[in-house]
């Protein structure tokens, strides 16, 4: 039972392209904190050099604005516990390693990487576990000391109990017990004088007082190592849970960043990054992750602000979760018409501009609406909207002819339409429907043939919004226009 006020936080490591993991990996914590007047705290735990990628933070503080989860507390604002990010925390680690080292729950290693790959190899033959064999456990403590001073290399190592055993509590999946004979030594501080993931997160998430530590079940196994360092240090221990892994959308495996084809499949991503170029919102791409994990019904339709009302810890779920780009793409649809107009014509508007294309504001507000029904992704705008915002339409003069009749005839309509609109004063929808719809019934044709010439020709395509909402934007001029170019293109075929 946590009784201070709620702390959680997102502990992404810089190295690599954001992800819908590392997402959802911040929603929930944000969700907790949010639901219960609490903190969010973003920390930047770039201790691997190697795997360090320049970019990727800033990649990971712009996702996480995009989607929304703002933090209270990061390395680009700053707060009470800062630093937040672990590389400038080193002398916090080093201090904390040699504490545990006084108190006789640590010890300086001075084992070479030579040396160790000989006792791996041994165990391997003699088909043992891998694991360090103790050497450097029977050091005397002044000896230690006076060859760390005289400036051997050295790691430190956990001095993991021999006998016994330790339980540790995951929220989601209960009590598990594990002997501490099947435990290792594990490094804390390295030899580069840098933390590993064993220490330092322990020790921050200490010093930052979270409560609630809620990560990638990645981590699961090393969570007994991680309770014997928090009881070693005498500190409270937050509450775990680990999250469920991803499955491929396939559904054999589990996912991996690195599967690229996998990542990226029929126009899908499952990178930030390339989900917002392709026109994904932050509110379908929240709510496709929010589901995938928190047991809520699968098509619970849901805002962040709806989310955080709902959100309960309790309710989050161990079992894998299936990666399904269509849910993703229903999702979008979905909280694309939930759009006020005026945002969706905002958002859309950048594809259009990125296409080259000149926008009247005026116009763009009136075919938000007419769009609305049609988007999947937001870039759908250009398929279905382009075409109001060019002078002249290209159609292709196989699509202008009707089905059932021939180029002449499908002319004839062109020149008839071109007849009936132009003897009106303006192509407002109530003004242009009736004598169009007057002339489908006396001319014989079906609505499909008439409208579908009068589309091509206006529209420069089969599929768009509705017809008659379409002329009034594009204005009785440029109709007029299109009309007569189309004539003019059946009557020459
Ligand atoms: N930096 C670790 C990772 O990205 C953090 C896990 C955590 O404690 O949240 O996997």
């Amino acid at each position: 039972m946590i009784t201070k006020p709620i702390r959680t936080r997102f502990a992404p490591s810089p190295t690599g392209r954001m992800h819908i993991g590392n997402a959802r990996s911040a929603l929930y914590p944000f969700l907790l904190a949010r639901r219960m007047g609490g903190k969010f705290i973003l920390r930047i735990e770039d201790t691997d050099q190697k795997r360090y990628e320049p970019g990727a933070e800033q990649e990971l503080i712009d996702g996480l604005h995009w989607l929304g989860l703002h933090y209270d507390e990061g390395p680009d604002i700053g707060g009470p516990h800062g630093p937040y990010r672990q590389s400038e925390r080193r002398a916090i680690y080093h201090e904390h390693a040699w504490k545990l080292v006084e108190l006789g729950k640590a010890f300086p290693c001075f084992c070479t990487p030579d040396r160790l790959e000989k006792v791996r190899q041994e165990q391997m033959k003699n088909k043992q576990n891998p694991r360090y064999d103790g050497t450097c456990r029977l050091l005397a403590p002044e000896e230690a000391r006076r060859r760390v001073n005289a400036g051997e290399k050295y790691v430190i190592r956990f001095k993991m109990p021999k006998d016994g055993s330790i339980t540790t509590t995951d929220l989601l999946r209960g009590s598990i017990t594990t002997e501490n004979s099947a435990l290792d030594d594990s490094v804390l501080l390295k030899s580069d004088g840098l933390p590993t993931y064993h220490l330092a997160a322990m020790v921050d998430d200490h010093l930052m007082g979270i409560t609630h530590v809620i990560r990638g079940s990645e981590w699961l196994p090393s969570m007994p190592l991680h309770i014997h360092v928090i009881r070693a240090f005498g500190w409270e221990e937050p509450i775990f849970a680990h999250l469920s892994v991803f499955l491929k959308p396939s559904g054999k495996g589990k996912m991996s960043k690195r599967d690229r084809a996998e990542a990226m499949k029929d126009g899908h991503s499952i990178f930030l990054g390339d989900m917002k170029e392709l026109g994904y919102t932050p509110e379908g791409v929240l709510n496709w992750i929010a589901l995938m994990g928190w047991g809520v019904a699968e098509d619970d339709v849901m805002t962040l602000d709806q989310m955080v009302k709902r959100f309960n810890i309790d309710n989050l779920t161990p079992s894998p979760a299936a990666i399904n780009f269509q849910k993703l793409d229903h999702f979008n649809g979905t909280h694309i018409r939930l759009l006020p107009t005026e945002e969706l014509a905002a958002r859309i508007k950048p594809y259009f501009l990125a296409d080259g294309l000149k926008v009247e504001d005026d116009t763009l507000l009136k075919i938000t609406p007419l769009l609305r029904e049609r988007l999947v992704t937001l870039d759908d705008c250009l398929a279905f909207g382009a075409f109001f915002f060019r002078e002249s339409v290209q159609p292709n003069a196989e699509e202008l002819v009707a089905k059932g009749l021939d180029a002449k005839q499908s002319a004839e309509v062109a020149r008839r339409a071109y007849q009936i609109l132009s003897a009106l004063p303006d192509l407002s929808h109530a003004r242009a429907e009736p004598p169009m719809r007057a002339y489908v019934e006396e001319s014989g044709l079906s609505p499909n043939q008439v409208f579908g010439i009068v589309r091509v020709a206006v529209t420069g395509q089969k599929v768009s919004p509705p017809l008659f909402e379409s002329m009034e934007i594009i204005g009785k001029e440029k109709v007029l226009e299109r009309l007569e170019k189309a004539a003019q293109m059946l009557e020459t075929m």
